[in-house]
């Protein structure tokens, strides 16, 4: 499990970092374990109902991590029923046991962290230090949310008025939520979306991705063990057309919770507006991006190319947050590719069990194939610029993509969002930067940006005209954290509000106002 001893080429041993090995020893126990998930429901469901769908590892696709049972057209519509018969008693229960229960699984993920780390590594291809971002966001998700909660709905607030009258403002939850959740953040997106909607008194039906449905199972079980009721929170596993087209078109749905690509979104929002004899519903949508960074010349290359490679292939590339087009000043363009190659020489790209991995494999061979179509044609253009190599030692059963760049002429020569280790650079002179801000804005996706400038008035003015939800100036662009970077787009990368924030949770609230003549 630690990995073959491995030094960098200035003999830096990377083996050592000591403060995982207790961790790591207790992880190795649950290396082997085969694990199954199937819908857990308001209502029992027979383990052998339905077919089974392996789940296979990404590093290693001889490995079979388990298997899913995914959720009929009828017992989705049944859990729409008995999350719907949910709704009055659990929007009734007063917050701070819904609070309480919420907080509780903070507590048993953390308890559970080696479990949960092993199966975001084994099923969703993470690096350890991945494993550990990941829980530790699922775990702020709870408290933060927790707290908002109890502040939010626990008191009504007594608003003015004449004499003789009383004016309240209280909280309560809308209705039945659908959260539908992506494979990348398999626990910490698909925990957050869960909580936040059933903290505020709305009972969920969770729908993960079909690669990371195991993961998904395991915090649904320690949500239930935390005292979450079994009809007010119930998980259905399941292709997205099948499973999400029931639920998103049905008209007890009051809103839906959505994370993944925006050609989804879109699909979502189609099905919630064709429903007849439905109330309008709330869509609280996190889409893709493509996202850039703008390097002026009076960066520090050294940072740039630091930041560069978190950016752009921390997690292979696969967070949305990722950086896809670099944006730098001509005259400092050579150095800094020159510093960037060097340091992609370095990524070792392998297992993501072991401590030198920088890369680990993407999710699956749909999605490398994708990957490779992509990073094949602009190699036939004659565009690449610096490949990492892949040693087949240590990739040859898995599902990886080197960490590559190319140089391309701008944002608008891409087609889509490509959700993986590839950067796309682009050298501009300091008079086209006006240019370089509308082609960036008028791409339509707004969600992270960067800019590395040491000149002050230039950085505050990009980062001012720069339409995207959260941006960084000179640092990576990934990684939020929960109530210090509250995360989401806006554009094509969004509709908000913004995960980990203080209004998250108003979206999924409905206000009342009780005017009382005294
Ligand atoms: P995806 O293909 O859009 O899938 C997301 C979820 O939607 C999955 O659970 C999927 O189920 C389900 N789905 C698919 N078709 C559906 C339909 N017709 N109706 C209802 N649900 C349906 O996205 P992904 O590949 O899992 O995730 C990668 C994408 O997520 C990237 O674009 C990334 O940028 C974005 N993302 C955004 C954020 C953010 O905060 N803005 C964060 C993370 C990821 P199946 O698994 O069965 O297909």
């Amino acid at each position: 499990i630690y990995g073959p001893a491995r030094q960098n080429s200035r003999g830096v041993n990377l083996n050592i970092n000591s403060q995982y090995r207790p961790l790591m020893d207790e992880m190795a126990t649950f290396m082997d374990r085969e694990y199954h998930a199937r819908p857990l429901l308001a209502f029992d469901v027979a383990e052998d109902a339905g077919a089974r769908h392996d789940v296979l590892c990404p590093f290693d696709l001889r490995v079979r991590v388990g298997s899913v049972q995914w959720t009929s057209r009828d017992q989705a519509a049944r859990a729409v029923d008995a999350a719907w018969a949910a709704f009055p008693r659990w929007d009734a229960t007063p917050v701070a046991e819904r609070a309480a229960i919420v907080s509780r699984l903070g507590d048993l993920m953390e308890e559970n962290l080696a479990e949960l780390m092993t199966m975001c590594s084994r099923e969703g291809g993470k690096l350890l230090t991945d494993g550990v971002d990941e829980i530790r966001e699922a775990v702020d998700f709870c408290r933060y949310y927790a707290v908002r909660a109890e502040e939010l709905f626990g008191n009504t607030t007594r608003l003015p008025g004449p004499t003789g009258e009383s004016n309240e403002l209280m909280m309560g939850g809308k209705g039945v939520f659908a959260a539908i959740s992506p494979w990348n953040f398999p626990i910490a997106i698909f925990c957050g979306q869960v909580v936040a909607a059933a903290v505020a008194g709305n009972p969920v039906l969770a729908k993960p991705a079909e690669q990371t449905s195991l993961a998904a199972n395991r915090i649904i079980e320690l949500l239930h063990d935390a005292g979450m009721p079994r009809d007010v929170v119930q998980l259905l596993p399941g292709d997205g057309p099948t499973v999400g087209s029931v639920l998103s078109g049905d008209p007890r749905i009051t809103g839906v919770v959505f994370t993944g690509g925006t050609d989804t979104a879109q699909i979502i929002n189609r099905a919630l507006a064709a429903r007849e004899n439905a109330p309008l519903p709330t869509l609280i949508a996190e889409t893709g991006g493509m996202n850039a960074m703008i390097v002026d010349s009076t960066a520090l290359p050294e940072q740039v190319v630091a930041d560069v490679i978190q950016s752009a292939f921390q997690s292979a590339g696969q967070r949305c947050s990722a950086l896809r087009v670099l944006y730098v000043q001509d005259d400092v363009a050579d150095r800094v590719i020159e510093i960037l190659k060097g340091a992609m020489d370095e990524l070792h790209v392998g297992d993501p069990r072991h401590l030198g991995t920088d890369v680990g494999p993407v999710i699956d061979e749909d999605a490398r194939r994708g990957l490779m179509a992509h990073i094949d044609r602009l190699k036939g253009e004659g565009r690449l610029v610096a490949e990492t190599r892949l040693d087949p030692t240590h990739t040859a059963n898995g599902t990886f993509v080197a960490p590559v760049a190319f140089e391309i002429d701008g944002i608008e020569a891409l087609e889509r969002e490509q959700f993986g280790p590839v950067l796309h650079i682009v050298r501009y002179r300091a008079s086209e930067i006006d240019r370089v801000i509308d082609s960036i804005n008028g791409r339509g996706y707004g969600l992270t940006f960067g800019v590395h400038s040491r000149n002050q008035t230039f950085a505050d003015e990009i980062a001012q005209k720069i339409r995207a939800g959260n941006v960084y100036i000179n640092r990576n662009i990934i990684g939020a954290v929960v109530g210090v970077q509250p995360f989401g787009g806006q554009g094509l990368s969004g509709t908000g509000p913004k995960a980990g924030g203080p209004h998250y949770l108003l979206r999924f609230a409905t206000e009342k106002t009780v005017t009382e003549n005294t």
